[in-house]
């Protein structure tokens, strides 16, 4: 069986936990975490990076942060994960969902204007298989609007948009490190990126509860208190340690995962340039991770049908995000502004393969055999 994902391990993790445990500081922001923040700041040339316990807390840090208010409105794709939406409507935003582009899935950027209201705060990308929106256009109309932009680079570590990290380009960004992600910190995980230094300070009171404890650790408050809100979003120790190990290989897993990634593009040109499959495309300004591998197909009907196919060759390959505006909550708690042209459509093509760090170039080359099995037997059908 190929499965569709294999969490990343370099081998270094056990060591790294081990050094932890001895060093019997397990909980939040010891040795491990420090390093983790050094790395990433050095990396993203970011104001601030803190680990949490996962993406979709990062991202419930940066509606606190942007003082989200009940009745606020937040401008951001429907073809995302629930988190992306979840985290401002706990602050009691209304979602304003705009339609993607077909080519990367990524938000629209020539449709987010017209969306925009005296309510709109905040306009959320997200950078989709690890490709970049159109982030000059996203910043200026944010600019020219006086928006706040949230990067949601949950599946982006390690790409860029001309040049510079993505997380590292809007007001503030979110990693995971979900085992599903490029990098995992042992199954769950996540980062806040801040890029400007008027957040600091309070990202740090509201990621310890509400008190400004890092300051009576740094000396500067005679003693520490409840001063904002806040909540506990802080990662174990054990996190940090495990993600660590990835850290000090982050090039090597993203050049193997690139590998793979140009051996299914390579391999599958010739069904696409037969018309019988969409690739994905990397628009010119992309830098990206390898974090998926999507093809779409021509309807649902046939893609249940690969599925099926697939699975009865023993490989895992699964489809993805049922778009938010669709959905139960999504109707009451949000609206797409304009009309649904690629969301639905496109989201009902596409099928994502098997990739992961060590997934081998025999079991790449199993699963675009079977495809091109599946596509001798269409053939045949259709004769
Ligand atoms: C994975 C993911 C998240 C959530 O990450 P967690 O670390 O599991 O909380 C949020 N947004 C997107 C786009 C994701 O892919």
């Amino acid at each position: 069986m190929i499965p569709f994902n294999r969490p990343t391990v370099t081998g270094n993790e056990i060591k790294y936990l081990s050094t932890a445990i001895a060093s019997s500081k397990i909980s939040g922001d010891g040795e491990f975490s420090q390093r983790c923040h050094d790395w990433f700041e050095r990396q993203l040339a970011c104001d601030k990076a803190l680990l949490t316990p996962n993406c979709t807390q990062a991202l419930e840090m940066a509606a606190i942060l942007l003082d989200v208010q009940a009745g606020d409105e937040i401008i951001m794709p429907s073809y995302t994960f629930v988190s992306t939406a979840n985290a401002f409507t706990l602050r009691g935003a209304k979602i304003v969902f705009v339609d993607v582009r077909k080519d990367t899935m990524n938000i629209d950027e020539r449709l987010i204007e017209s969306a925009i209201s005296p309510k709109t705060k905040a306009i959320v990308v997200v950078h989709y298989a690890g490709v970049s929106c159109a982030m000059d256009e996203i910043m200026s109309i944010a600019e020219r609007n006086k928006l706040f932009v949230v990067e949601d680079a949950a599946q982006a570590m390690m790409s860029c948009y001309k040049g510079r990290p993505l997380g590292s380009i809007g007001h503030m960004g979110a990693y995971s490190f979900h085992e599903t992600k490029n990098y995992t910190s042992g199954g769950e995980g996540g980062l806040l990126i801040l890029n400007d230094p008027q957040f600091i300070e309070r990202a740090e009171i509201i990621r310890e509860k509400g008190t400004n404890r890092n300051q009576f650790f740094r000396g500067m408050v005679a003693k520490y208190s409840w001063v904002d809100i806040g909540s506990s979003y802080l990662p174990s120790e054990l996190q940090a340690a495990y993600l660590w190990a990835q850290l000090e290989s982050a090039d090597e897993i993203n050049q193997r995962r690139l590998q793979v990634w140009q051996r299914y593009y390579q391999a599958l040109k010739e069904f696409s340039n037969k018309g019988l499959i969409v690739l994905p495309e990397i628009p010119i300004d992309c830098q990206h991770n390898a974090h998926m591998f999507y093809i779409k197909v021509a309807n649902t009907s046939l893609r249940f049908e690969l599925i099926q196919f697939l699975a009865d060759g023993g490989i895992c390959a699964v489809f993805h995000y049922i778009p938010l505006h669709s959905s139960v909550a999504g109707k009451r708690l949000g609206v797409f502004h304009g009309e649904d042209m690629n969301t639905t459509i496109e989201s009902e093509r596409l099928l994502r393969l098997p990739m992961f760090f060590n997934i081998t170039d025999v079991e790449v080359d199993m699963v675009i055999s079977k495809i091109r099995e599946f596509f001798i037997v269409k053939a045949v059908e259709c004769n």
